[in-house]
């Protein structure tokens, strides 16, 4: 049997769980914004190219102006 088995995984420059689509990432925020009562957003990882969660809006100001808008 393998001695080493694989950890978990984790995105190396965030050390955030990784999501593989946006689906499954938005389902996971959803889930612990009402646990936690906050707001989570995701964001696509530049370097993993997975989903992490954030407790931060982010930046892009395209997703800013979408809010505004409403
Ligand atoms: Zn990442």
């Amino acid at each position: 049997m393998p001695a080493y088995r694989k950890p978990k995984l984790r995105c190396h420059a965030t050390g955030k769980r990784p999501f593989p689509d946006e689906l499954a990432a938005s389902c996971m925020a959803d889930s612990l914004s009402r646990k936690y009562k906050t707001t989570l957003y995701i964001y696509n990882c530049p370097w993993c190219g997975n989903w992490h969660l954030t407790k931060r809006p982010p930046k892009s100001s395209a997703t800013l102006k979408e809010s505004y808008g409403r």
